[in-house]
């Protein structure tokens, strides 16, 4: 029998969330994201459940390639556009669109030939400071491209660092929308702003965000990019990671438990073991305390995550026993919560799901 960890990836929620994207933005088209795997749920997985997307987006060419092979025939980005002029022919042979962020992308693209002209997206950088051109040299660059006989569109795109925290002290969204804005004035091509945080201020926000294309990833798949929680934002969660128990020890006041023996038991108390541990993706850093439901009941992480396993408080939870059902985030047990709890966020759990899990379409 195979280990009892699985990870079930609900192909409806995907739909469903794909769907509450589009209803923020009626108008816009949608990038469906599923870089990273999409988000550790499979590619092809991310591929059925974004059917309705308008396109598909990631950051991998290869899984780009991929895609194609599967059988997507809607429009393809390569978010970090070409790594290599290999990477443009590639691109050229299966009609594939790549963002373009820095000088060094633009002189490979004037000087790789291609026989069939592909789409950019030029990134502007607004304020966040990682990839794009200042709003300053964002026409000349405009320009260089439109020169470039194998260039089809040009988009023009930029990516928000706080749209989680409209108001933030450092970095507003209304400064980034700014600044765009000024670059991009006059300039023709439809306009790419928005990833899962943006597009779920838009309703709020109105037409100071007015984009033709939005980018949404995590709200895809069920996370809360934050502000509210998941379900407060309507969200359904698309991977629920359970396991079961496969012992369970009696202690006493005085015993510790796990590696480091970081927990002491007060008082008399039974431990469970869970087939799960950060060789599943698992974040080893959960402290005590970190929520997990087994037989549906919400209980606690205690003692130190292990590679295989993972050991929780059964005090409230007197019937569990081997074989008892364990959730460790998804359908009942929020996986932001786990994220929380472990000093990170959502995003990082899913894509950290090890390849060593089952996974079941459910
Ligand atoms: C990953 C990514 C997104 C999606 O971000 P989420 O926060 O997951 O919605 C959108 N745009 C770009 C450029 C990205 O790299």
């Amino acid at each position: 029998m195979p280990r009892p960890i699985v990870a079930h990836i609900h192909l409806a929620a995907m739909q469903h969330n794909l769907a509450r994207a589009k209803a923020c933005a009626p108008g816009a088209k949608a990038w469906g994201v599923v870089k990273a795997n999409a988000y550790g749920h499979g590619l092809e997985r991310g591929m059925r459940g974004f059917a309705a997307a308008d396109g598909l987006a990631l950051i991998e060419p290869d899984n780009a390639v991929r895609l194609r092979e599967l059988g997507w025939t809607k429009p393809i980005l390569l978010l970090e556009g070409w790594f290599d002029s290999a990477d443009l022919l590639a691109m050229a042979e299966h009609d594939i669109e790549g963002s373009v962020h820095c000088v060094e992308q633009l002189e490979m693209l004037e000087r790789t030939p291609l026989a069939r002209p592909i789409n950019v997206h030029l990134k502007m950088n607004t304020g966040m400071n990682r990839l794009g051109f200042r709003p300053s040299d964002y026409a000349a660059v405009h320009a260089r491209l439109r020169a470039i006989p194998h260039v089809g569109s040009i988009t023009l795109m930029t990516h928000f660092a706080n749209a989680d925290e409209l108001h933030h002290p450092c970095m507003p969204l209304a400064e980034q929308v700014r600044r765009f804005n000024a670059g991009a004035a006059g300039l023709p091509g439809a306009r790419s702003l928005c990833n899962s945080a943006g597009i779920l201020h838009m309703p709020e926000l109105g037409d100071s965000l007015a984009t033709d294309w939005i980018r949404p990833g995590i709200m895809l798949y069920g996370g809360t990019p934050g502000g509210k929680s998941a379900e407060e934002f309507g969200l359904k969660p698309t991977m629920t990671l359970t396991s079961e128990l496969i012992g369970v020890q009696e202690i006493g006041p005085g015993d510790y438990v796990g590696y480091g023996s970081r927990f002491k038991a007060e008082q008399a108390m039974r431990i469970g073991v869970v087939a799960c541990g950060y060789a599943d993706g698992y974040p080893r850093h959960a402290p005590v305390d970190t929520p997990i439901l087994v037989d549906g009941v919400r209980t606690r992480l205690v003692g130190r995550v292990s590679m295989d396993m993972l050991t929780v408080d059964l005090s409230n939870v007197p019937n569990a026993r081997v074989g008892s059902k364990v959730v460790l985030w998804g359908e009942g047990m929020p996986i932001d919560e786990v994220a929380t709890a472990a000093g990170t966020i959502g995003y990082e759990l899913m894509c950290a799901l090890a390849p060593r899990v089952a996974v079941v379409e459910a």
